[in-house]
């Protein structure tokens, strides 16, 4: 069994672009040193695989194809700095009817995050070792599903920031574990401590 580290896309990979998000490839904009950070987690011997929520395709903004665009520059991009993806796992689901929408996918389900079904994909089909893996999100919605599948998870301070508190407004958010300044950052923590039995690593 290998451990992974599941990487968040937008906010961690790549610069939140606010708005409906990132719709066309011309979107993706790293952040600096994320394609060093996913070649220093495979480095070290982690599986590098993304879990993304995609509602766009769920609000009729990106079809699925028009995905595929997306994330074939964003894996470009990474890889031109030596960072080389193992799997992206997306949500393209999203529970709200609206109009214009792709009603295919315009349901509730258990994949987008912080639901845990794409986590358990990918768990599943790499054999992932779950005790020595770590979650990198920029949202409380990746900690929250994260810390539902007993990851050590890791918030960065670009995106989002973790500082969406929002979304949990009649219950206590999840909490990071640990947060770092960005996802160098983050990946550099892990391979030096690694998480153990679903703990994060241990502190200086
Ligand atoms: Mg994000
Ligand atoms: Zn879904």
């Amino acid at each position: 069994m290998r451990p992974a580290i599941f990487f968040d896309c937008d906010g961690v990979l790549n610069q939140e672009p606010g708005g409906h998000g990132v719709l066309v490839p011309d979107d993706i904009r790293l952040i600096p040193g994320a394609g060093a950070a996913v070649r220093a987690a495979r480095e070290a011997g982690y599986l590098a695989i993304i879990v993304t929520n995609r509602a766009q395709v769920a609000k009729g903004f990106v079809s699925l194809a028009g995905l595929e665009t997306i994330f074939g520059r964003l894996r470009q991009l990474l890889a031109e700095d030596g960072g080389i993806v193992d799997a992206i796992y997306f949500c393209p689901h999203h529970p709200e009817r609206t109009s214009g929408g792709a009603p295919d996918f315009q349901i509730a389900c258990e994949c987008r995050k912080p639901g845990t079904l794409l986590l358990r994909r990918a768990i599943a089909d790499f054999d992932i070792d779950v005790a020595r893996s770590v979650l990198i999100g920029d949202s409380l919605r990746d900690i929250g599903a994260g810390r539902a599948m007993g990851l050590a998870s890791y918030g960065v301070r670009t995106g989002f920031a973790c500082r969406d508190v929002e979304r949990y407004p009649d219950r206590a958010p999840p909490v990071p574990e640990r947060m770092f300044a960005d996802v160098g950052a983050a990946v550099a923590f892990c391979v030096t401590h690694p998480a153990k039995h679903g703990q994060a690593g241990l502190p200086d």
